[in-house]
């Protein structure tokens, strides 16, 4: 007989930033696996058409046969899609580039905005942190993640123009917030592919820091090829890497994670 589970109440966060290549996917997986590392219990939500964070964690595509885009169109259930323990104790619901299609459907759906919110209710007491990894767009899937997501997190490449369309994000932020989910907020901004050696980077950092000031987390994710080479491998960096500073590093942003509740 099992024994029983105590009852959770997940934390769902938005991975969110429109713009591409900043660390979405890369932040979805190893924070995931991280957590998971850290005993606690963990469901990704791929909600990006590209499905990196499917594949990222050795999820075939071609062989899902249901995903994320059949929980919002076709009223299939959530945990019918779910993959148990991929990782780390990591569960997943698998986008396929059927999702890509998601945008322009939806529109003509009613409730367009709450689906992900409707189908994400029974996994609040299963899990202790849900992740919904973005889009890079702010279209109606992103409105969705808005929607039923408690909070964000913003990964900011430490680059050149990293500020740029935060001012827009902030903006979706605040609509979706005045009509449709009061509570919004930020979780936390992240600085990703920092490479400190750079006075970019260094600049880029204070620059996000006196903008977002107590929101960015303390823990910088360095720019290392461990973390791009890893998901060729289908693994987290958990697992390819473990004792290298891109686990460390998502190990030490999973505790602050733990710590903010
Ligand atoms: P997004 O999901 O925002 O599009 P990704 O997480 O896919 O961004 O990252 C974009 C690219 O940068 C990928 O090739 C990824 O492997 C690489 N990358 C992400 N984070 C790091 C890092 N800290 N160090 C080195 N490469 C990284």
């Amino acid at each position: 007989q099992l024994a029983a589970e105590p009852a959770r109440n997940a934390r769902i966060v938005a991975i969110i930033n429109q713009k591409g290549g900043v660390g979405k996917s890369t932040t979805a997986i190893n924070l995931s696996a991280s957590l998971g590392v850290l005993g606690k219990k963990v469901l990704l939500v791929d909600l990006d058409p590209q499905g990196n964070s499917s594949s990222g964690l050795g999820i075939e595509k071609s062989r899902v046969e249901n995903c994320i885009y059949n929980v919002l169109l076709d009223d299939v259930a959530l945990s019918d899609v779910i993959i148990a323990d991929v990782c780390n104790g990591v569960d997943v619901a698998p986008a396929t580039i059927n999702l890509a299609g998601a945008e322009v459907e939806l529109v003509s759906e009613i409730a367009r905005e709450n689906r992900l919110k409707d189908a994400l209710k029974s996994a609040r007491g299963t899990y202790d942190y849900v992740f919904v990894d973005c889009p890079p767009s702010l279209g109606l899937l992103t409105v969705n993640a808005l929607v039923a997501a408690d909070s964000l997190l913003i990964p900011i490449q430490c680059e050149f123009y990293a500020l740029e369309g935060v001012t827009k994000l902030i903006d979706s932020m605040k609509r979706v917030k005045s009509r449709l989910n009061p509570s919004l907020d930020i979780f936390g901004v992240l600085l990703t592919m920092y490479d400190g050696r750079t006075t970019l980077a260094r600049q880029v950092a204070d620059e996000v820091r006196s903008f977002f000031g107590e929101t960015v987390f303390d823990t910088l994710i360095p720019r290392t090829v461990k973390l791009s080479e890893a998901p060729s491998f289908g693994l987290p960096i958990t697992e390819y890497d473990p004792s290298g500073k891109g686990a460390l590093a998502y190990g030490a942003l999973a505790k602050e994670v733990v710590q903010r509740g």
